[in-house]
């Protein structure tokens, strides 16, 4: 049995207004700590300056909750039953499987237009190939947890315990390195939403929330951008709330998103952003690993033109 300790929505911070809601908790955070962080503390992403909201009929965000992750909570009624915080009408956006050229960049700027925010689970290898991508999702206030380094399905019997814990620990190193050394939120996502009881525990030893989700958009599965809409609405109109699973990692869900928000505003729906207390924990050998797959990790970042200039031709 997981043991879910401790588990309380600190404040479940009620900023209604979408403007306010909009700028990252994090800067009020650290300056309520009562001591300085010590050396040692995990860096704190720095808080974005965000414009207010420009559209004023944008979806917005309805509410921010805080999460303590001891001993390792679980969200979304498709696997765990003990948290039910969501309120009627309220939604929890997920994107699954990024960072992706395009695909993650166009979903940033649709969740921007409409002035509303998700939880991104980045795959540990795609943060490496494309870490400016992954800096972008952090810097527009999105939360950023970890889903595998390698999207390795963690029921597979191949896989020994070692290589499962593995897989989520350098998983959440990755993105800690693609963020330029900020840990991502102790949010994880099973891929496959494949839960092995035993790294299930594990997680809660860490101090790491699982998400599961409420409902899942079948996005990956969708011939086109009509069908995830009409997959997700239809189910949410049933449900009457839930955390949406979808994959920033595809083209149509990218293409469905601005007109999906638009349907959720329509429906009645306020987005709820979800921020972790604290940031999670990374392991040192783990960062180490990182740090040495990583190309040339010490290469000058000067730009192109401050080290080749045309002097003639
Ligand atoms: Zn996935």
């Amino acid at each position: 049995m997981r043991v879910v300790a401790g588990l309380m929505f600190a404040g479940a911070l009620s900023l209604l207004a979408s403007g306010a809601a909009w700028s990252q908790t994090s800067a009020a955070k650290s300056a309520a700590a009562p001591q300085p962080a010590p050396a040692a503390a995990p860096a704190v992403a720095p808080a974005p300056t965000k414009a207010p909201c420009a559209n004023p009929n944008a979806l917005g965000i309805g509410r921010v909750v805080e999460i303590d992750t001891t001993g390792g909570p679980g969200f979304g009624f498709e696997h765990f039953k003990q948290l039910d915080f969501l309120r009627d009408k309220e939604v929890v956006l997920t994107f699954d499987d990024g960072p992706w050229p395009l695909n993650t960049p166009s979903v940033l700027k649709t969740l921007a237009d409409e002035c509303t925010t998700g939880i991104f689970f980045p795959i540990g290898k795609h943060s490496t190939y494309y870490p400016e991508i992954l800096k972008q999702v952090l810097a527009a206030g999105h939360t950023v947890g970890s889903h595998t380094w390698s999207h390795a399905i963690l029921t597979n019997k191949k896989l020994t315990e070692d290589q499962r814990k593995d897989e989520i620990e350098k998983g959440f190193s990755a993105v800690k390195w693609a963020l330029g050394g900020v840990s991502p939120s102790p949010f994880f996502r099973f891929p496959a939403l494949q839960h092995p009881p035993e790294m299930v525990t594990y997680l809660g030893t860490r101090n790491i929330a699982m998400f599961s989700c409420d409902l899942d958009s079948f996005d990956f599965k969708a011939r086109n951008a009509q069908q995830v809409i009409d997959v997700t609405m239809k189910k949410l109109d049933k449900l009457g709330k839930g955390i949406i699973l979808m994959h920033d990692f595809h083209k149509h869900t990218a293409e469905a998103l601005p007109e999906l928000l638009h349907r959720l505003k329509a429906g009645g729906y306020k987005v709820v952003k979800m921020v972790s207390k604290v940031p999670v924990q990374t392991l040192p050998q783990y960062d180490e690993e990182i740090l040495k797959d990583a190309k040339l990790p010490t290469v000058s970042e000067r730009p192109v033109s401050s080290v080749v200039q045309t002097i003639s031709e």
